[in-house]
């Protein structure tokens, strides 16, 4: 398993793309073995981070999950500041799109579940133009509440074999709802992937590449999703408190020593 660093009191896994590929192959081709259990995999960015810290519930998710992914670029820059290193950005998007890759040469089944109507489609009919051999089992809005889990499992599980579930509701409903159908499903892998679908359905405009590669992509989404800035607020308090805790840590380590 990964290294992991603890973001102010979160689990974060130092992987690389490359990483993160192999280990949820792994997962899918034990579970051809007739091994393992469920995987969680989440996203998290600094908005987790904040969210976790008010909702023990989320936080506990955090650390029972298979794999947190270091999606954000303030977690990056928290880890620096608090005196370690996560090696590469994993962003939520670019990683479904390489999984793609893997799956069409590999024959994995996805399962798309969650966002406004249409929009699970959309995605997979764009996944399937570049990726012709990845196989869908099924692409459908279905429902975050719990009282609605019997009919989205029984959606989902009459869509026969899926080796990946990509669901889209949101943080922290969307790992709440692998944390409680990924099991009884016998899905190998889940993972959260917010507003993942909207990009790839072009829904909504992804960054451009010169603004992804100055790691402005929180900018881009704050000018086209204005909506956002309440929730964006949490990226600045994030690094408020990653700064005041880099330096409670500083005064700690500098403390004097017994006379
Ligand atoms: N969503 C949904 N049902 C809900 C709440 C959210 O289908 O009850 C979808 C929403 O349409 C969007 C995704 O969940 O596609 C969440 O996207 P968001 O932008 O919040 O995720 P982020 O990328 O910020 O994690």
């Amino acid at each position: 398993m990964a290294r992991s660093l603890d973001i102010l009191g979160v689990r974060v896994d130092d992987v690389t793309y490359d990483e993160a590929i192999a280990l949820i192959v792994g997962w899918i081709d034990d579970a051809r073995r007739g091994a393992g259990g469920p995987h969680v995999v989440t996203t998290p960015n600094p908005e987790f981070v904040m969210a976790a810290r008010r909702d023990p519930a989320f936080c506990a998710l955090l650390h029972r999950a298979a794999l947190n992914i270091p999606d954000g670029v303030g977690l990056l820059l928290a880890a620096r500041l608090l005196g370690g290193r996560l090696r590469e950005h994993v962003r939520g998007t670019d990683l479904v799109e390489r999984l793609a890759r893997s799956a069409a040469d590999r024959g994995d089944r996805w399962f798309l579940l969650g966002a406004a109507p249409g929009v699970a489609r959309a995605a997979a009919d764009r996944l399937l133009a570049r990726y012709p051999g990845l196989q869908i089992a099924g692409a459908e809005p279905g429902s975050p509440r719990p009282e609605d889990d019997g009919r989205v499992r029984a959606l989902v599980a009459a869509a026969g074999r899926v080796d990946l579930l990509l669901i889209a509701y949101g943080a922290p409903t969307q790992e709440a709802w692998l944390d409680r159908n990924l099991g009884p499903l016998r899905i190998p892998v889940g993972i959260g992937v917010g507003g993942v679908f909207n990009f790839l359905s072009g829904r909504a405009p992804r960054a451009p590449l010169w603004a992804r590669r100055l790691e402005l992509e929180w900018l881009h989404r704050l000018v086209t999703q204005p909506w956002r800035w309440r929730r964006q607020l949490a990226l600045p308090q994030f690094l408020a408190l990653a700064a005041w805790a880099a330096v409670r840590r500083s005064r700690i380590t500098n403390a004097p020593g017994p006379h």
